[in-house]
């Protein structure tokens, strides 16, 4: 038996269902490497021992009688921002802190009906709203490779816990980069899929027309058997796409040989570190080497993502934030003389600095006589991302860029100055402007950290992006290097 710790999924489910190892002797190895190294990595915000381990005797029980899908028994983490009945749900905020909701988000369940063994709750920004995860109530998670330096954010305990080797897989969110740049500072493989292919329902909301729910994950396979069990159609989620389902691992193998990719000129950013952009520009020398056409191509609107996304996001924010009144769910002041200023110091209370930023930003670029000129614009600025996309995806198949343009800084070194936050995200805002899906793979290191790849393709062309990621890990190592813990 390999060692647990860096098992994948698929290796996992050899071992399970051999019996070369049962469910609860792997959740153990999980709780034991908790154990061991949870106190300087600090990826989950509540830990579900028990029930992990009740799970996987019922796990045992369905892989004894022939039952088991390909997630039977295999422990995961879920980013705490997604509904989990009966265990709570803090959206890494004092807002939420004691919030315990009735219902599982769709994803969630969709993975519990195959038997999967939840161990807790994984930390995150404070209502996903970060690059660093230090925007969380309760600690900031470190690095694994470095655990002087963020994971990334504001998925920072999903990749923290995968690359650490405390949970199999993951589930982050990502709205602006959340699974993609937290996954690349650590070193594993995340995917923001298509937007309406994973159902949002039991997501908490922080900007409806952005958030996407997807896989992180220790290899590309897993993320293409993850995949195949969140997506599909959701009645319960308006925004969900009306789609058959399809097997994503079939398409893995076929290589890249005649695929067209471009490099988006852009994405190559001012400030970009030397050592990011000498990985990216390998792993593209790679995929040439490999057959594929590469060819550099264009997206000027580029420039205009961030400022659009800054209006867009924060605005949905402020909206999506207003149902925090301390009165249905949540943490409620009550000590004030009357009922508007206990609202008052229930948000003042209830959120951190971050989140009350972005509700103020929000509510301005939404307020009579600012909207035209915020809100409006920005909205007309999306369409031209889009159509800039459109446009190049009639010569490409998909592109390939960097998904940050530094490795993972140290902690406290941009939480002074959101802006410099913001621009770690620079080169990932732009596939959730236009809905489209984008992954983070493994692609070198640089000061001992990794950096990651980013491909990103037309809507509904996960099997191209999962395709390319494979054929390119066939032919490197980098996803499997592992910490030092
Ligand atoms: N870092 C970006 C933000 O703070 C994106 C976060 C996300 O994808 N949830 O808005």
């Amino acid at each position: 038996m390999a060692d647990f710790k860096y098992l994948t999924i698929a290796e996992a489910r050899q071992s399970l269902d051999q019996r070369e190892v049962s469910s609860v002797e792997l959740t153990q190895a999980c709780l034991d490497r908790i154990n061991q190294v949870e106190d300087r990595v600090k990826s989950f915000v509540t830990l579900t021992p028990d029930l992990a381990l009740q799970q996987a005797e019922e796990a045992d029980r369905l892989i004894s009688s022939g039952a088991a899908g390909p997630l039977t028994g295999i422990p995961v983490q879920v980013k705490d921002v997604m509904c989990t009945q009966g265990i709570r749900t803090t959206c890494s905020s004092r807002m939420l802190e004691n919030f315990v909701p009735v219902y599982d988000a769709t994803a969630v369940g969709k993975l519990l009906e195959q038997g999967i063994v939840l161990l807790g709750k994984g930390n995150m920004d404070e209502f996903a709203m970060g690059s660093s995860t230090e925007n969380s109530a309760f600690f900031p998670t470190h690095n694994p490779w470095n655990l002087e330096r963020v994971p990334g954010g504001s998925s920072g305990g999903p990749a923290a816990s995968v690359a650490a080797g405390e949970a199999l897989f993951s589930l982050g969110s990502d709205t602006g980069g959340s699974i993609r740049q937290p996954a690349s500072f650590c070193g594993v493989v995340g995917l923001k899929p298509t937007y309406g292919l994973v159902s949002r329902f039991g997501l908490v909301a922080f900007a409806s027309s952005l958030d996407q729910i997807g896989p992180v994950t220790k290899d590309v396979a897993d993320c293409a058997l993850v995949l195949n069990a969140i997506a599909g159609h959701d009645p319960r989620d308006a925004t969900s796409l009306p789609l058959d389902k399809k097997d994503y691992t079939a398409a893995l193998g076929s290589g890249v040989e005649g695929l067209r990719l471009g490099v988006p000129e852009e994405y190559f950013v001012e400030g970009m570190e030397d050592g990011t952009r000498g990985a990216v520009e390998a792993a593209i020398e790679i995929l040439r080497g490999m057959g594929a056409n590469v060819k550099p191509v264009s997206l000027p609107t580029t420039k205009n993502a961030l400022a659009c996304y800054y209006i867009i996001a924060p605005s949905e924010c402020s909206a999506n934030l207003a149902r925090y009144d301390g009165v249905k769910y949540g943490y409620s002041y009550q000590d004030a003389d009357n009922m508007w200023e206990d609202l008052e110091k229930t948000r003042q209370h209830g959120f951190g600095p971050e989140v009350r930023r972005r509700i103020m930003l929000g509510t301005y670029a939404l307020s009579t006589g600012y909207y035209d000129a915020y809100y409006l614009k920005a909205q007309q600025v999306r369409t031209l991302i889009r159509e800039d996309f459109a446009r190049v995806f009639q010569e490409v198949d998909a592109l390939v860029a960097p998904v940050s343009p530094t490795v993972a800084f140290a902690l406290g070194e941009k939480t002074s100055d959101p802006v410099q936050m913001y621009l770690s995200d620079v080169c990932t805002l732009p596939p959730n402007i236009a809905g489209l899906p984008s992954m983070s793979v493994p692609c070198g290191f640089d000061q001992g950290l990794p950096v990651g790849l980013q491909l990103i393709g037309p809507h509904l062309s996960e099997e191209t992006l999962l395709r390319v990621a494979y054929a390119y890990q066939q032919e490197t190592d980098w996803h499997l290097a592992t910490p030092e813990l």
